[in-house]
């Protein structure tokens, strides 16, 4: 199987698999019992949390362990702007968020916030002049991601927080599902308040994630009961899934330029070979640009045709993000960078993991060559 939709999902690491059944074989005990058997799950989930702190460079912060980074952004936002509502009302955010973002922003406007969508077309220096110019009395958050999930460009998140330094009142939230252990990220550098992200985008575990929370901060929880995870997410805390995503991290992390070298040769080769094919155009070719992920269009073939057409040859791609992959609609992400409805709906995404290999690639292209010829008459 040639696999090249690691934005969707990663296989897991068989080393994270076995930290995940050893913790609940001999460590299943509830980390909030008073005896000794509960306290041996509670070091194991302070330690986990420890990990991932001092891996993402987070001081200042505290670790809620979630089911992934849907449910992280959900209370990172919400929580955010509900308890601090009194103080403002307005939230800065682009167009081009997961829907776990753009649809929680959404509600919130409903209840009456006043939202203030970055045209994220232009530089990045652009995209930091408009929030600095968005920025008033009454703003309270700006949510903002890392790596856009469908076209791979890297938002200025180092800059956005150095801006913020001035604003201490407006919070920085930041989606880094897509960067966490494929680009640097630096949570005290970035100035980050708030970063979501989820395991299996990095060969850890589905339904298991992290919200990375300024110990300083108030949020408003989601899920009320027995008050775990510093009374933000109440329910018996995941300890076994906490120590997989610690370890996923770390095991993500300790390579990460080797990886990031690899992927950029497999990227690099992807877009030479693909400029070469009649009829392709490749959409993502930002400024800033993480190598993981590459989406072009091969007129007149409609996304989805493509990506059933490849399967035959037993490759793996994918037409828009994998949420929102079976709507009919033109991608809403693609659209908001100004790519025309038609080229959209063309639109398909490859995207790498430190595991794809140049093989793959050269498979995907032969693939690709056929189908398309094939498909276009
Ligand atoms: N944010 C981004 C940028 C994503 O790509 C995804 C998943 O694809 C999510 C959030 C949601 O992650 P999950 O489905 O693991 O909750």
């Amino acid at each position: 199987m040639i696999y090249l939709d690691n934005s969707a999902t990663t296989p897991v690491d068989p080393e994270v698999l076995n930290a995940f059944v050893k913790v609940n074989e001999n460590f299943w005990g509830n980390p909030s019992s008073l005896h000794a058997f509960g306290a041996r799950a509670e070091q194991l989930l302070i330690q986990s949390e420890k990990q991932v702190l001092s891996l993402l460079n987070a001081k200042q912060h505290k670790v809620i362990f979630t089911s992934g980074a849907t449910e992280s952004n959900n209370l990172a936002i919400r929580g955010l702007c509900h308890a601090y509502k009194n103080r403002g009302r307005h939230i800065i955010t682009t167009p081009v968020e997961h829907a776990s973002v753009h649809e929680t922003i959404e509600e919130l406007e409903a209840e009456g916030f006043r939202v203030t969508y970055i045209d994220v077309k232009g530089s990045n220096a652009d995209i930091v002049k408009q929030i600095q110019e968005a920025i008033c009395e009454d703003t309270i958050l700006i949510s903002c991601m890392h790596v856009n999930n469908e076209m791979g460009m890297v938002f200025p998140i180092y800059e956005i927080g150095q801006l913020l330094k001035k604003y201490p009142k407006v919070k920085f939230h930041v989606d880094a599902v897509q960067s966490v252990g494929k680009i640097p990220v630096d949570i005290d550098k970035m100035n980050i308040d708030l970063l979501s992200l989820s395991a299996h985008k990095f060969h850890g575990l589905k339904g298991s994630g992290a919200l990375i929370v300024n110990q300083y901060l108030s949020l408003t929880p989601e899920i009320t009961g027995g008050h775990q995870m510093y009374g933000l997410r109440s329910g018996t805390i995941n300890v076994a899934g906490a120590v997989a995503l610690a370890k996923a991290l770390r095991l993500a992390i300790e390579p990460l330029q080797t990886n990031y070298q690899h992927v950029k040769q497999l990227f690099d080769h992807t877009m030479n070979e693909l400029r070469k094919i009649d009829g392709v155009v490749v959409n993502s070719n930002h400024e800033h640009q993480t190598p993981y992920i590459i989406n072009f269009a091969a007129a007149p073939i409609k996304g989805e045709t493509l990506v059933h057409a490849l399967e035959e040859y037993d490759v793996y791609i994918s037409a828009k993000s994998a949420c929102s992959s079976k709507s009919a609609t033109a991608s809403r992400i693609l659209l908001a960078l100004g790519i025309s409805d038609e080229v959209a709906q063309e639109s398909v995404r490859v995207s790498f993991s430190n595991l794809s290999t140049m093989e793959e690639v050269d498979r995907l292209i032969k693939a690709l060559k056929i189908v398309v010829a094939q498909l276009k008459h």
